[in-house]
């Protein structure tokens, strides 16, 4: 008899131990299977972390443990090989210390949904099969015309699919004749499209540069610093090609917002089929048999976003992460791993380099490789030697630049635009945010439109008359008047993509307009048509949010402006200035790529806000030091470190009580350089009938926090009635 310890599907904290199971079967079950298992009440799926021996009947091992065991049966093993294997296993564990998360969440995060360790991972798409004809004997001997003909196309093209073999009855002809023989193979749902081979630009001095910098640095983890337009794509080329040289992989990671076709594009046509992809917007089946083909070792590069990071790839050799300043790059829910951390974990366990890639660095590199804990390497010129384009910010609070056209746009970008639009050149705006309006309120009762389930608020989105919360995807109908007093005349706050569109739209009406944000890229072919069609000329201008910002090259761009510059600023963290200089700095950088000149406008009520004019003039390095000093003064990353704790409870008295103990305990210890802020009732403070409350702990040295925090959290779990969510580096805050 077997007893099986085994992990349930279940992520929360209460949970995040071993269950055991008796097991009396034959068929081979070890480590990382995954099994049903019944508990308590339920069907669950369960995940084997140790198969032991024993001699002991189970009454015997009931007595001793005190519990009564449950049986697994042979019907209940789900898998014939351990599901990852021991590096991956490894790097799980790690992630979940890290992140103070639970383990079974972090595999659930690594695994693609029909592997997952989750009961519903088995209504998962399953491995496809296909019929194809291979050869037997190659023999024409007593064969008729028609039979040779086929037998001809089979012996020449090798292995064939059975439906491209042309006549079934001459086929079964051939079969019964021992000629040649039907077979079953996997079948690829997802092949990348065949691109034209590309030769590779000859590299500019400064990528050249770059390039052996990055090969002879003695460092785990570098900082390739470039930009907008630098040539970083073609250097991460370059160094792929190396790697692939000396018979290793590469692992290259993109952030979330549809620009893994552009990059997957770049890749296969230097590549070609030794590409695979992993992102979220292949479809369940088609990411699993990437992850398969990964797994097999039939991919040698693989190109993906945030969970690629865990792609099965062997023998890697290189892990790229290109814009490691993007936000996507952070889980947003548990285990809320970040994936450049993840990266770094990896590529230690893998021993290769991590290469991190980007214009506008977040400070928590920059800072690193400042001080020489990374290596770091530049390229501070356009690869055609184009300057970036002037850039202006225009006032809104000044009356000489408003117009009574427009509600939104400025009398200077108004005749920017216009005379972009005589000169056939394209223009980008950017708004970052979607819907049309994003509040509403009636002025007569006063009646705000918030989320009934979450308490955010309601953005209106012309397109289909739905008011919806961006922040949990709830939605209801517009209903046209005040549920309170019925009064008609509602007031309309906040502007989005949509209302911006329509501006346009009024104003130049024979222009063609575009819009793009993630309503649009929902489905993603959707995102990958208007681009293209925006690339090849069929739209003058496109509308969106940071998802038209980054990394996209269009080079008849020659305007590219931030309609309202302010929205990012007036967000509640620690991160709002960081984050609207990257949008300004990436947003000029779109415009005046190739031949022609480009210029850039950015709207706002704060012009001499630094991360405006900063951003406005891509002076990364003035930025950078101003905010470093801000950061040193408030105490936030990269100075300190921060881990956000949620304490949520379906009575409020318990989250409140339990958030005001636990920071008492925990201030009590007297932890060096250490303190916390909250708890704080967050801005969505139900979910799911949950009371929440938040308290932020901020700290310098993780090795002295680490332990304590980690016996309170278990302490506070077991009292029960009360679940603690961490989010080790968060960043909104
Ligand atoms: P970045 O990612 O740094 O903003 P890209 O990698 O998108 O820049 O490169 C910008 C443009 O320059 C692309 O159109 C690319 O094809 C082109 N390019 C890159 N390297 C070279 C080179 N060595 N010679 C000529 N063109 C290049
Ligand atoms: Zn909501």
């Amino acid at each position: 008899m077997k007893i099986i310890d085994v992990l349930t599907e279940y992520g929360t904290r209460s949970l995040d131990r071993t269950f055991s199971y008796v097991y009396f079967g034959q068929k081979r079950i070890e480590p990382r299977f995954r099994v049903k298992i019944s508990f308590n009440t339920q069907l669950l799926m369960g995940f084997v972390l140790s198969v032991r021996e024993t001699q002991r009947s189970v009454k015997e091992l009931e007595e001793e443990y005190g519990y009564s065991f449950k049986e697994i049966k042979e019907e209940d093993i789900i898998d014939e090989e351990p599901l990852v294997d021991d590096n991956m296993m490894e790097l799980a564990k790690e992630v979940a210390d890290y992140y103070f998360a639970p383990f079974i969440g972090v595999m659930q995060a690594m695994l693609p949904i029909s592997l997952s360790p989750k009961l519903s991972s088995l209504k998962g798409p399953k491995i496809a099969y296909e019929q194809w004809v291979r050869l037997k004997e190659n023999d024409e001997k007593g064969l008729t015309d028609k039979q040779i003909e086929m037998l001809r196309l089979i012996a020449g093209y090798g292995p064939i699919l059975k439906k491209e073999c042309g006549s079934v009855s001459i086929l079964k002809k051939l079969i019964e004749a021992g000629r040649v023989e039907v077979f079953r193979k996997e079948k690829a749902r997802f092949v990348i499209k065949p691109e034209e081979r590309e030769e590779p630009h000859e590299m500019s001095e400064e990528q050249q540069k770059a390039y052996d910098t990055i090969l002879n640095s003695e460092k785990d983890v570098i900082l390739l610093e470039g930009v907008t337009g630098s040539g970083k794509t073609e250097v991460y080329l370059r160094l792929s090609e190396n790697i692939l040289s000396k018979g290793k992989s590469v692992l290259m990671l993109v952030p979330e917002i549809n620009l893994t076709p552009v990059m997957v594009e770049y890749f296969s046509r230097r590549f070609g089929q030794k590409v695979a992809i992993l992102h979220s917007e292949l479809t369940p089946a088609e990411r699993y048999d990437e992850y398969r083909r990964i797994a097999k070792g039939d991919a040698s590069i693989v190109v993906g976003a945030r969970s690629a990071i865990f792609a099965p790839l062997k023998n890697i050799g290189l892990i790229i992460l290109d814009e490691e300043h993007v936000e996507s790059y952070k889980q947003d829910n548990s285990p809320y791993y970040h994936a450049r951390e993840v990266a770094i974990m990896r590529g230690k366990r893998e021993g290769c380099k991590v290469l991190l890639g980007s214009a506008t660095p977040t400070l928590e590199s920059k800072a690193r490789a400042d001080k020489g804990v990374y290596g770091y390497a530049s390229m501070p010129h356009r690869v055609n030697q184009k300057s970036l384009p002037p850039t202006s910010i225009i006032d809104l609070s000044d009356r000489q630049n408003l117009t009574k056209e427009s509600e939104k746009l400025s009398l200077p970008l108004i005749t920017e635009i216009r005379s972009r639009l005589e000169k056939k050149e394209q223009v980008l705006l950017l708004i970052n945010r979607r819907g049309y309006w994003t509040g509403i309120e009636c002025p007569k009762c006063g009646h705000i439109f918030t989320c009934p389930s979450c308490g955010g608020n309601l953005t209106f989105h012309q397109e289909d008359r739905m008011l919806k919360c961006h922040h949990c995807g709830f939605v209801e109908q517009y209903p046209n008047s005040c549920p309170d007093c019925g009064n008609h005349q509602l007031r309309r706050i906040g502007y989005g993509t949509e209302r911006v569109v329509k501006e346009i739209e009024d104003l130049f009406p024979e222009a063609r307009v575009a819009r793009m944000d993630s309503d649009i890229g929902k489905v993603s072919k959707n995102v990958e048509k208007i681009l293209r069609e925006f690339h090849d000329g069929k739209y003058d201008v496109l509308v969106g949010t940071q998802m038209i910002a980054k990394g996209h090259d269009f080079p008849d761009v020659t305007l590219s402006a931030v309609v309202l510059a302010d929205i990012g600023l007036s967000l509640p963290t620690y991160r709002a200035a960081e984050r609207t200089f990257q949008l300004i700095a990436q947003a000029v950088g779109r415009s005046g790529r190739s031949k022609k000149d480009g210029a850039a406008m950015i709207q706002t009520y704060n012009k001499g806000h630094y991360a405006i004019v900063y951003g406005a003039k891509q002076d990364y390095k003035s930025f950078y030091l101003k905010e470093m000093q801000q950061r040193r003064m408030t105490g936030y990353p990269p100075y300190f470190y921060l881990i956000l704790l949620e304490f949520s409870s379906s009575k409020e008295e318990k989250a409140v009580q339990a958030s005001l103990d636990f920071k008492r305990e925990i201030e009590s210890l007297d932890i060096e350089s250490f303190s916390t802020l909250g708890p704080i009732t967050p801005f969505f403070s139900m979910n799911n009938g949950k009371h929440k409350r938040n308290l932020l702990l901020k700290f310098k040295k993780r090795e002295e926090v680490e332990k304590p925090l980690r016996e309170l959290i278990e302490k506070f779990t077991k009292l029960g009635g009360i679940d603690i969510s961490v989010n080790v580096d968060p960043l909104d805050y």
